[in-house]
């Protein structure tokens, strides 16, 4: 057993016994852990102050190897991001990110995985009221790309052919990204125009500063793309998510 002290963010807790709690963490230096905090119910006190949802800070427990569960010794909160509970929107889209983490990763460090996390939850939390539906679907692609899943969106999937710049092509979803016109199948997936893969390319790298048009079909695309690749169940965030989107009218960019 080794005492580990280590960022990380809460995603989830659960109550345990009478007085004691079981919180999913994702910590830099350890990824995905479950730790058992005794006591911490019903105090509010020094210890169970912090221990919100999505809140930053260091986590210092004793780790088990091959274990499932682990014993906290403290957690102190740097970020216990308030804002991200004062809205909705920012909070379904933050639960989204969060039930994907804990539905798909496995118990092993990957610190750019961690970064990624802190960075998107401190958009959602920070972002301007115009670009959460933007913002949302952001979040949700920059988790898959830091899962090592990004979509292949310049290159045909099927015949590795470049797309041209005014070329229509189609997201192919098993195949994990666009398929050119010469390749198109109606089947595999939704037509994507050259204006939807420049949008994509921005959504992935979290760079997006206009409203995307059909937030809703984007927020479809990338539940569809993790349901084929990360995720065996559906996220059940995912419909209190897309209930609180604008109704896709184009009226964006
Ligand atoms: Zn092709």
């Amino acid at each position: 057993m080794a005492l580990v002290s280590t960022p990380a963010v809460l995603l989830r807790t659960y109550p345990y016994g009478d007085s004691s709690r079981v919180l999913r963490f994702y910590a830099r230096d350890l990824g995905l852990v479950g730790i058992l905090a005794r006591g911490v119910r019903g105090k509010g006190g020094k210890q169970g102050s912090g221990l919100g949802t999505f809140a930053s800070g260091v986590l210092t427990a004793y780790v088990r190897p091959h274990r499932d569960l682990h014993t906290m010794k403290e957690f102190h909160a740097v970020d216990v991001r308030t804002g991200l509970g004062s809205d909705v929107l920012r909070f379904a889209a933050a639960s989204t990110v969060a039930e994907l983490l804990l539905g798909h990763t496995e118990q092993e460090a990957q610190p750019g995985l961690y970064d990624t996390l802190e960075a998107v939850l401190d958009s959602l939390r920070d972002g301007d009221p115009a670009l959460l539906p933007t913002l949302a679907v952001s979040s949700l692609w920059r988790m898959v790309v830091a899962l090592g899943y990004a979509p292949s969106l310049r290159e045909c999937v099927r015949c590795g052919r470049v797309l041209g710049g005014d070329e229509m092509g189609r997201f192919h979803l098993a195949a994990g990204g666009v398929c050119c016109a010469e390749c198109d199948d109606p089947a595999v997936g939704p037509r994507v125009g050259p204006t939807a893969r420049r949008h994509l390319e921005d959504l992935l790298a979290g760079v997006s500063v206009i409203p995307v048009a059909y937030p809703r079909r984007h927020l479809a695309l990338v539940a569809d793309f993790v349901g084929h690749h990360l995720v065996h169940r559906p996220l059940k965030s995912l419909g209190m998510l897309v209930d609180l989107l604008p109704v896709d009218d184009g009226s964006g960019t």
